[in-house]
């Protein structure tokens, strides 16, 4: 067997997390800038508990918390100026992928001068500010992966910066934060998770140790979606609830879940229905789980078709055994499909077969079968 194997930040998960480990951050630096959204931080009490760790240790800190969903370029050049201004030594960033994504940039455009023409270039100097992560959804695994995706207006889409020196120091995952999740975000970044393990798997760069990773995900993920399912039905009939929508156990077994997931493409790299998700979320405007969510049924009915070993190697690490049960599941999820127009599925998948994410599946699609899974899985 050969394989390749790196991830390089240290971990800690747990309640209280982050105050029981807050002399590590004396590790980072002096002075740090803390990235955030607007609200979310602020609400669910991991903005305080920073703040209040790195009280403890004497470290100095300021807030940016101006990170949009979907980070674009010009709110990371901002964030990195003022990282710069400040004398900031390392980042905490605190949130959902955004945050995250956009504390990674910012710590690379801080530690060295990069154009906006070279942003994605892949080319950098080996110089980046040391970042602590803090996930408050469950979904995107940024805290254990090398990858900061961004909205690039010049072409259309979402492009990613990937580079081994973008990986976090360290990531702490208090499940608390994630309490207060909203059951359509809680659905959206449970399904991107779900994505990143199934996605692992029907990757070229699969390896027998992201292929137990990305199982052990899957399982947790798949045990805790009747929880999920119930929940969405509360919502949908208005019922009002003072309990929390999923235990405290749920959440940590979906943090953990989202954590292992972001471990399986930090090796192995995501696949199509990324590349054409990132269409439905540039042009739609469709939450990035979801976006994979609603491609993922259709997509893994073609790799049935061209390669059944495989399908059936993912659909039995979920439990199923036919694609029409793991699409059954995933539409109780999904609900009411967004719709899509014949001009949309020709200029996505045009973009979609131009990416290296084609490169990456095991089952490689030519563009009609993009087009295909575009009109099966939308209305
Ligand atoms: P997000 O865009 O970070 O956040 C979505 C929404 O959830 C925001 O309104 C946010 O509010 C809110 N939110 C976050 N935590 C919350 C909490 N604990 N309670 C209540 N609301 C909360 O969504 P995401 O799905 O986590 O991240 C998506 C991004 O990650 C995309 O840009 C995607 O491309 C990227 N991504 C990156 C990787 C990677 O490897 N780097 C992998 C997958 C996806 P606030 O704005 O107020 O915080
Ligand atoms: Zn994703």
């Amino acid at each position: 067997m050969s394989l390749k194997y790196y991830m390089p930040t240290r971990v800690f998960m747990g309640s209280e997390c982050i105050i029981d480990n807050r002399e590590i951050f004396k590790t980072l630096g002096k002075k740090a800038l803390i990235v955030t959204g607007t609200h979310s931080a602020k609400n669910n009490g991991s903005e305080n508990d920073v703040k209040e760790a790195l009280d403890l240790v004497g470290i100095n800190y300021l807030v940016y918390d101006k990170v949009m969903s979907n980070p674009t370029i010009s709110c990371v050049y901002e964030g990195a100026s003022l990282a710069k201004e400040n004398g900031v030594d390392f980042i905490v960033a605190i949130g959902g992928g955004s945050p995250m994504d956009a504390g990674k940039a910012i710590a690379l455009l801080a530690a060295q001068e990069i154009s906006e023409d070279n942003l994605f270039s892949g080319i950098y100097e080996d110089k980046i500010l040391p970042m602590a992560f803090v996930p408050t959804t469950a979904g995107t695994g940024s805290e254990v992966t090398q990858y900061s995706i961004l909205t690039n207006d010049k072409v259309q889409t979402k492009t990613s910066i990937a580079a081994d020196i973008m990986f976090p120091k360290i990531a702490f995952l208090d499940a608390k934060y994630t309490q207060g999740l909203p059951v359509i975000t809680t659905i959206n970044t449970v399904i991107d998770a779900l994505s990143h393990a199934v996605e692992g798997m029907l990757s070229v760069r699969a390896t027998a140790a992201s292929d137990a990773l990305a199982k052990e995900s899957m399982e947790k993920i798949i045990s805790c979606v009747p929880d999920i399912k119930q929940a969405l039905q509360a919502y949908i009939s208005g019922k009002s609830t003072k309990v929390p929508i999923l235990s405290m156990e749920k959440r940590e077994a979906l943090l953990y879940a989202s954590f292992i997931a972001g471990m399986v493409i930090a090796q192995t790299g995501t696949t199509v229905v990324h590349a054409m998700g990132y269409s439905l979320t540039y042009f739609k405007d469709i939450d990035h789980g979801r976006a994979n969510g609603l491609l993922l049924g259709d997509y893994i009915k073609l790799v049935h078709k061209k390669n059944p070993e495989l399908a059936e190697k993912v659909l039995t690490a979920m439990n199923f055994t036919e694609v029409n049960q793991f699409i059954a599941m995933m539409d109780g999820l999904l609900g009411k499909k967004e719709k899509i127009s014949a001009k949309e599925i020709l200029e996505y998948s045009q973009k979609a077969i131009n990416t290296k994410n084609i490169a990456n599946c095991v089952v490689k699609p030519i563009e009609e079968e993009i087009r295909e899974i575009f009109q099966a899985s939308l209305d």
